[in-house]
């Protein structure tokens, strides 16, 4: 069958594989229709994503089509629609017993530690599987860059009617944009770049941007009538702009690191503690925010349609993929269809 690996960085290849067998107990053998392409994808390609072996089979964001069921399977139709929760626990390590499987300490990702998408068919464990009858595969292959958002949110425990602001409008910046007002927040938008802004307020119907700088508190007070925000969600992986999170947040709210670079956060402990604000990080979504991203696009609470700006085949992500990498390009995610 159709496959495309990543043999070594800056290389992609198509191949003809070998079919995945029949199912076994508990997993299910899926057509793969929809695959997102995101930042690490890119990352490997260019040999920038540490600790990746090659060659690998990249593909993470993935919308299928089941079509076999091995035993023990229940609840799962042939032709069933479904997004893929990419990401393997072992089961038995300290998070995984504590019921946060997110943070595996031996956590494998598919199309990163393990093969993914970039293939006709492939086997997945069917309890990864999440079936949404009203959803086309485009919307189902988003749902894991979305989570990441929804995870945030989740973690902040954001609520209806607070106000909350996200800083750095990509992907996971959008998409926790779009849970935290599915939840009935009401979302300020902060990025460095003016056409970011304009693309959150021209597409994704923002209506208080901000660019961002030294003086950002003050606007934000000045826009909040002297308030600041109860929780500020930053994606932005930017050293000062994480610095910054907290002096955004009112006393008594979350400071939620969405994005993560490789030095050390520094701020002052005076305000930290004088505001008592609650410091979390964010990583990977779980089940519980894949079915609530499901649930948030069949009810219209997330809108998918601003989302997909580039499409590519198997044939061809060879030689777009390295433009998906390109700011001026101006993708927000490409996906790349496979013809069932
Ligand atoms: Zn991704
Ligand atoms: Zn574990």
């Amino acid at each position: 069958m159709d496959t495309v690996r990543l043999v070594e960085p800056g290389r992609l290849e198509r191949f003809q594989s070998a079919e995945p067998g029949a199912p076994g107990p508990g997993e299910a053998l899926v057509q793969v229709r929809s695959i997102g392409i995101c930042g690490t994808d890119v990352h490997a390609f260019f040999g920038r994503q540490p600790f990746f072996d090659y060659p690998r089979i990249l593909g993470h964001e993935l919308g299928v089509e089941v079509i076999a069921v091995g035993e023990g399977v229940d609840g799962l139709s042939i032709g069933a629609r479904c997004a893929v929760l990419p990401y393997l626990e072992c089961g038995t390590c300290v998070p995984c017993r504590r019921g946060r499987p997110n943070c595996c300490a031996n956590l494998r990702v598919l199309g990163v530690h393990i093969d993914g998408g970039m293939r006709e068919r492939m086997l997945v464990p069917a309890d990864k599987l999440f079936f949404h009858p009203d959803l086309g595969f485009d919307q189902l292959a988003l749902v894991e860059t979305l989570g990441i958002g929804a995870h945030a949110v989740a973690r902040a425990g954001i609520e209806a009617g607070e106000t909350v602001v996200v800083v750095g409008l990509g992907p996971i910046g959008l998409g926790a944009l779009q849970a935290a007002r599915a939840r009935g927040a009401e979302v300020l938008a902060v990025d460095a770049a003016p056409t970011r802004l304009r693309f959150a307020r021209d597409v994704f119907g923002v209506e208080r941007t901000f660019e961002a700088g030294e003086d950002l508190e003050e606007r934000l007070m000045d826009a909040l009538d002297g308030d600041l925000p109860t929780a500020v969600l930053d994606a932005t992986g930017h050293p000062a702009s994480m610095d910054r999170a907290p002096s955004l947040c009112a006393p008594s709210g979350r400071v939620v690191f969405v994005g993560l670079h490789k030095g050390d956060v520094r701020f002052p402990d005076a305000l930290f503690h004088r505001r008592e604000l609650t410091l979390l990080a964010s990583r990977n979504g779980t089940a519980a925010e894949f079915r609530e991203v499901l649930a948030g696009m069949a009810s219209g609470a997330i809108d998918t349609a601003p989302w997909i700006t580039h499409e590519t085949r198997l044939d061809r992500i060879a030689e777009d993929l390295p433009g998906f990498a390109d700011p001026a390009s101006g993708v927000l995610k490409a996906v790349l269809r496979i013809d069932a």
